[in-house]
């Protein structure tokens, strides 16, 4: 992996995706065993619903890997670590699943750990996680290489004043929460804790302590929780002097509005929370009225930064798969079956490739997608995970 990559990619985090689905390379007949294609699978709602087994998805995905057909899991969800979470999934749909399939939504994060150059790398920094059950999100970024992880719950336990309304929590905080690196300190907030990064790892579970402990630091001097820059408001500086003191930047992993659970009707995801933060934002400063935004990094579907790393974990996996030969033929195609056509559709549609594979989207009707016309037009329209690999295999006229 090459975390250049990801920095020059999270710089194009901002570009708007363009409209474009068609193929770029005409379809080549597949000749030998090895195929030129692969596919990309979401998980909730192509293969799981409300953890439950699609029918069909454990079929397709035993299809593929007897037929030597490489495949990846691409998913917005995310809260455990990679080989938790396909251990799950290999138990749920009976089908033994390798760890390098998968990519979570905060996969990506992993190589922010070593950065660019020891200048930037935050292995060392103190960073702030929030998002997911206790701290497990904490002990996902552990494992990644992040030295030194602190939760809003730790600020709270430390300090239940930072938020007194989730005092009715105190029995769950007090479950996974540790001391802080360094101790608040309130008659000189400058000595105590300094946060570096923030990252939104994963869906939060209390809201509002997140909001408040996140605006705190995005509104503070340098990161040191319990400190207001001077210059927020400030006309003179860009963005009215907001996030222009040194305050740690703010990543999330994943920009769904919606993800499809056991309720009937789609729940609100982690883009909720950061609407409701941006919201928040937009009224402690003025916001897009006054030209001030809230500055930030999203990755996750439909971003081309998640999509890179998708292609190049694909990649490897293929020439592993293929015992790296030389005359391996080029991975011509990728079938991205999804259910979420503002996250899966749009963002395979919309990818552009380094090494000049054709990303082809399948929506499937088992999730988000309810019917209609789809706000992001897929290549074909699946029922089912199932149909969808068939019209993909058919497609590249793989005979096997
Ligand atoms: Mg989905």
């Amino acid at each position: 992996m090459r975390p250049q990559s990801v920095w020059r990619s999270l710089s194009l985090l901002q570009r708007v995706p363009v409209r474009c689905s068609s193929g770029r390379r005409a379809i080549q007949t597949t000749t030998t065993r090895i195929p030129n294609f692969a596919f990309a699978f979401d998980i909730d709602g192509v293969l799981l619903r409300s953890s439950k087994p699609i029918p069909g998805a454990a079929d397709s995905l035993a299809l593929l890997k007897e037929q030597g057909i490489p495949f990846i899991l691409l998913t917005n969800g995310g809260g455990k670590h990679e080989m938790e979470r396909v251990a799950e999934i290999s138990e749920k749909l009976n089908v033994p699943l390798d760890p390098s399939v998968i990519i979570q939504s905060h996969s990506p994060f992993a190589e922010l750990v070593k950065g660019v150059d020891e200048v930037g790398a935050l292995e060392h920094k103190c960073v702030l996680v929030a998002g997911g059950d206790g701290d497990s999100c904490r002990r996902v970024a552990e494992q990644y290489g992040f030295k030194n992880v602190v939760t809003p719950g730790d600020i709270f336990m430390a300090n239940p004043s930072v938020w007194p309304f989730s005092k009715n929590f105190t029995e769950y905080y007090k479950t996974f929460a540790r001391p802080l690196p360094k101790p608040l300190d309130p008659a000189d907030p400058t000595k105590g804790l300094k946060i570096d990064a923030v990252f939104v790892f994963n869906d939060p579970r209390d809201w509002a302590l997140d909001t408040q402990v996140i605006l705190d630091i995005l509104l503070s001097s340098n990161g040191h929780f319990g400190t207001l820059s001077e210059k927020n408001g400030r006309a003179d500086l860009p963005n009215h002097g907001y996030q222009q003191d040194g305050q740690p930047h703010l990543y999330f992993s994943n920009p769904d509005l919606w993800w499809a659970a056991a309720y009937p009707l789609p729940r609100l995801g982690q883009g909720g929370f950061r609407e409701a933060l941006e919201g928040v934002w937009a009224a402690t400063t003025g916001g897009p009225s006054k030209g001030i935004e809230l500055k930030k990094t999203v990755i996750g579907k439909p971003y081309q930064p998640t999509y890179e790393f998708a292609e190049r974990q694909l990649l490897r996996n293929r020439a592993k798969a293929f015992g790296g030969a030389a005359d391996l033929p080029p991975l011509q195609r990728v079938y991205m079956i999804g259910d979420n056509p503002e996250s899966d559709i749009r963002g395979a549609n919309s990818y552009r490739s380094e090494t000049g594979s054709s990303w082809q989207s399948i929506l499937v009707r088992t999730g988000v997608y309810s019917g209609g016309e789809p706000a992001w037009t897929p290549h074909t329209i699946a029922d089912d995970v199932q149909q969808a690999v068939q019209w993909a295999l058919k497609t590249s006229k793989w005979t096997g």
